[in-house]
């Protein structure tokens, strides 16, 4: 079963470009988000809208297609949670060379022909005899290549609080003396210790305070239920 490409949503027809070396064509469309870029926490949903700008040159050997690829990137911003919900930009350049065979892996290419790598250019293949330039491998390679490891919602994200997850994008000045407050903690443990091994001072202040609450307590209770005092 042969898979007609002219049919693909990636598919842009070549065959006139492709004619004669020297022409070029404009690219201007829009093509649904291949599979695979990112994960279901980050990345470019599959089919949703690519926008692919650019133009196309034929060469004496293949097609060079230089374009811009904008994409919508959803997922959190590593430093602070937000939602991303951004638009996401890749440049490129993508080689198509007319007697590359169709089944050959780009990777292949890449490999045997080490001198082209110096250009930054990937390698892929036409389709229905150099009639069909098909995108769909070619945008997935190089908006996985472009995502970043730690996803921003903007490069000088300043992130959460560490103390107490306080978003410091809304309050840069927010900060704890944390110094003062290990010491602090330090001293309360310190002071623990020693009613520790003081033993029955430090224990029985403790119960005598509670003690006095609760004779407290119930005296109030016993004269508000009585009404008057019973003797
Ligand atoms: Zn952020
Ligand atoms: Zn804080």
């Amino acid at each position: 079963m042969a898979i007609h490409r002219s049919d693909s949503p990636w598919a842009i027809p070549v065959a006139q470009v492709g004619s004669r070396a020297g022409q070029t064509k404009s690219v201007d469309m829009v093509m649904p988000a291949p599979s695979g870029i990112g994960d279901e926490y980050f990345g470019i949903p599959e089919g949703s809208d690519v926008r692919v700008e650019g133009r196309i040159e034929s060469l004496a050997d293949g097609l060079l297609l230089t374009a811009t690829a904008t994409a919508g990137l959803v997922g959190e911003c590593s430093r602070c949670l937000k939602s991303l919900d951004q638009d996401w930009l890749v440049q490129f350049s993508a080689y198509f060379p007319y007697d590359m065979p169709e089944s050959t892996p780009d990777f292949d290419g890449d490999e045997d022909i080490d001198a082209g790598e110096d250009e930054g250019e990937d390698t892929y293949p036409l389709f229905e005899n150099a009639t069909i330039m098909d995108l769909e491998s070619t945008l997935r390679d190089f908006f996985v290549g472009s995502l970043p490891s730690q996803p921003l919602c903007k490069p000088d994200c300043l992130g959460l609080c560490p103390e107490c997850g306080a978003d410091l994008n809304a309050d840069p000045q927010h900060h704890h003396d944390t110094y003062d407050a290990r010491w602090s903690q330090l001293g309360d443990l310190k002071r623990r210790l020693e009613q520790l091994q003081d033993g029955d001072d430090g224990t029985s202040d403790e119960s005598g305070d509670g003690t006095d609450d609760d004779n407290d307590a119930g005296t109030n209770a016993g004269t508000d239920a009585n009404g008057h005092p019973a003797s």
